[in-house]
């Protein structure tokens, strides 16, 4: 629309979240004006002498401005940036990092499935750090969410499970190899009872998938009654263990693909 002059409405009311909202000094406020005849934003910007400029937003700035900006008549509101759970998304990119430095191992192994590889995930040098298991309960609970229990097969949920429990958020068990030849003969250590009706278990690596489809069957087979909710790995290897798995009906989550993990490394090899 051609017009002498810009037609403004000031944006004075602005969200919490933004960090310019937290700090008192007036001359670090933001503000915002809209021009109601094109739609032309502008950003303030106030000096520290008090004298104020305004700047002209452009591009993705701009448009996502004016997606929050909601007319309210007389002013302008600026809505509240979607609240999201960046602890979430830091979370996970933290452990991305650890396991590429710490359990990312490039070396001809020989894998439990028997095969060989040119890689090995040591998820174990991760899982046993004191940060690494932290951050895994974390994650793993937000995964999880709503069951009685959390289990997993021996040793590679070992450290995983007691990270869950040490943090309060679930009751866990252990699920042997093999039963345990004195004592009790438990096949099942820990908190797994008759009450329970809907379970996770968890592993480190899943490579086949072999390791996961034995331990829920040795728990279905001492709780038949029982619901395996969510199968949940930190690194699938993407050999098979997601297809063994949909074979007995079960999904696998995972929280990253080695693939995923490789190619990270990679990416960051380029750019050193
Ligand atoms: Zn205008």
């Amino acid at each position: 629309m051609l017009h002498l002059w810009h037609r403004w409405k000031y944006v004075y009311k602005y969200s919490g979240t933004e960090c310019f909202e937290e700090v008192e000094l007036p001359q670090f406020r933001r503000a915002y004006r809209i021009c109601t005849q094109c739609g032309k934003v502008q950003e303030r910007f106030t000096h520290f002498d008090g004298g104020v400029s305004w700047y002209n937003l452009h591009g993705v700035k701009k448009r996502i401005l004016m997606r929050r900006l909601v007319d309210k008549g007389d002013h302008y509101y600026l809505r509240p940036r979607a609240q999201v759970k960046s602890t979430d998304a830091a979370h996970k990119r933290r452990l991305k990092q650890l396991l590429i430095d710490y359990a990312l191992i490039f070396d001809d192994v020989k894998l439990s499935s028997g095969s060989q590889s040119t890689y090995y995930i040591d998820a174990r040098m991760v899982t046993t750090s004191s940060e690494g298991a932290s951050i895994i309960a974390e994650i793993m609970r937000d995964v999880i969410e709503e069951v009685d229990a959390v289990g997993g097969p021996t040793i590679g949920a070992d450290p995983i499970l007691g990270a869950l429990a040490g943090k309060g958020y679930y009751r866990t068990f252990i699920i042997r190899k093999e039963p345990k030849e004195y004592g009790l003969c438990k096949w099942i250590e820990g908190q797994l009872t008759e009450k329970d009706k809907r379970v996770a278990i968890v592993d480190d690596v899943a490579t086949t998938g072999r390791s996961l489809v034995k331990a829920i069957q040795t728990v279905k087979g001492h709780f038949p009654h029982i619901n395996i909710a969510k199968v949940v790995v930190l690194v699938d290897r993407e050999e098979g263990a997601k297809e063994a798995l949909s074979e007995h009906n079960y999904q696998l989550v995972s929280i990253f693909k080695a693939s995923e993990l490789i190619k990270k490394l990679k990416e960051k090899q380029k750019e050193e």
